[in-house]
């Protein structure tokens, strides 16, 4: 289904604009048939070109006078052409059809149209903050953790995020990685059977044509050592259209296999984008997102437990809530950690934990992910833990092999502490105007006597 609103393809994605396709995709293009008579609608065919993915990354927004078609209020166009010399531009039709509105009060366009302040960088940013280059044995082959290892196959996305983490490499060139490059990092998987885990990214990986990724793929799986494969790509979110069966086919053949997508804000979950989606966990493919923490897209408890609702229910698992990494061109997308820490602690009891993300810090030098989350735990003791929960009650957890302390009851003199939970002497402190403990107190009064309401309850 199209969006009806300004960016609908009707308004000037014609094939007029096309620009030539990218290598590694025209080599899996089939030759063109000759034309035939369009015997269907002009509709139909705007249509059908519509949902095919490689009309869509030839007719991808990629100049400023393409975009202006869009945009007629674009402003400073000589610093937006530094920019996206600097870092291209590219927005798939699609992608720009779910923008709501032209101006940078929507998620959609603030992610994916070019902005002036990617061009101020504080001085504690740089182009590669984790450090990924020097953490490559071989061209192309991030090896940071132990059993794990990061492969970038292309520097080509369909989209080209403006808050992108590799923004030095993503859309300079558009290029996938060859096969000589691809036989050195199978030798370097051969050689080092510790590495069982590996993630497929780039770029985005699945803009390649289904030759390439079939190539990259078995050329994996032809390492015994090597059990799982991840690839991370945001092709369901920004291109939809590019997950055909013919590639779900594809990909099924090199389980266990998963995917890790890139949903930012609950306006891209899209119907194009659940069908996506599910064609990828009816193949049985295991789907997560990571979700980058952005300024003015998504610092807001309530979108991201949006996100995370509607990332469940297209059965995605929330895996990871970013704080935006240390990178060039994208001070103006930072949150400060404090407003992660708020979004955590927002989440947790009013969503299921299958909902809730880990919130990380990608540490600068390649430090790895450190996960950032509110205190729980209040105190301790030799004999005792005190928790919290999302309510504020306070609990005493006793350790194996205490023994117990007398009840509060018998103990306590006056109202307990944190003191008393930790050395035992009470066991919670429960907030009393909690809609849980109205719902008990509720439940108290309405309880039904039939039997078998009686045995639930008894049990
Ligand atoms: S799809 Fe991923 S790699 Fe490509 S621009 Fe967006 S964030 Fe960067």
């Amino acid at each position: 289904m199209l969006q009806p609103n300004l960016f609908t393809p009707s308004e000037g994605l014609t094939e007029e604009q096309s620009s030539e396709p990218p290598s590694i995709l025209r080599s899996a293009s089939k030759p063109s048939s000759p034309k035939k008579e369009n015997t269907k609608g002009p509709l139909d065919k705007r249509m059908s070109q519509w949902n095919d993915w490689r009309w869509q990354v030839r007719n991808r927004i990629r100049s400023l006078d393409h975009l202006s078609k869009y945009v007629p209020s674009l402003q400073n166009r000589g610093e937006l052409l530094k920019v996206i010399e600097k870092y291209p531009m590219a927005i798939t039709p699609y992608y720009a059809s779910i923008i709501q509105q032209a101006d940078l009060s929507d998620p959609v366009f603030r992610m994916s149209v070019p902005n002036i302040q990617e061009l101020f960088d504080p001085p504690c940013l740089s182009d590669d903050p984790l450090e990924e280059h020097q953490d490559m044995p071989v061209p192309g082959l991030v090896h940071r953790y132990r059993d794990r290892a990061l492969l970038i196959a292309t520097t080509m996305c369909s989209m080209y995020c403006r808050h992108c983490t590799r923004k030095r490499i993503a859309g300079t060139r558009e290029t996938a990685i060859s096969g000589h490059r691809m036989r050195q990092v199978q030798e370097y998987l051969f050689n080092h059977p510790e590495i069982s885990d590996v993630i497929v990214s780039g770029g985005d990986p699945l803009t390649m044509s289904d030759t390439a990724i079939e190539t990259v793929l078995s050329m994996l799986r032809s390492v015994p050592s090597v059990q799982v494969i991840r690839i991370g790509t945001r092709v369901p979110v920004v291109l939809p259209m590019r997950i055909t069966d013919k590639l779900v086919t594809l990909l099924k053949k090199y389980h266990p296999l998963w995917i890790n997508t890139h949903f930012n804000h609950p306006n891209e979950i899209t119907a194009e984008a659940r069908m996506a989606c599910a064609k990828l966990a009816d193949a049985g493919i295991p789907l997560g997102n990571q979700t980058v923490l952005l300024r003015g897209v998504n610092d807001n408890p309530r979108v991201i437990e949006e996100l995370c609702r509607r990332l469940i229910s297209t059965r995605v698992r929330p895996y990871y809530l970013y704080q935006c990494d240390l990178v060039r061109g994208v001070e103006h997308f930072r949150t400060s950690i404090r407003k992660g820490m708020e979004i955590m602690e927002y989440l947790r009891g009013r969503i299921s934990g299958i909902a809730i993300p880990t919130f990380v810090v990608d540490a600068p030098h390649g430090g790895g992910k450190i996960p950032v989350l509110p205190t729980y735990v209040v105190s301790m003791s030799p004999t005792h833990t005190v928790l919290r929960n999302y309510e504020g009650l306070l609990v005493s957890y006793p350790e194996p092999g205490v023994e117990m302390m007398p009840t509060v009851e018998t103990v306590v003199d006056g109202e307990p502490g944190v003191w008393e939970l930790a050395t035992g002497k009470a066991d919670a402190i429960i907030p009393a105007q909690t809609q849980r403990m109205e719902r008990r107190q509720k439940n108290q009064d309405t309880r039904v006597v039939s039997s078998s309401a009686r045995y639930l309850f008894d049990a």
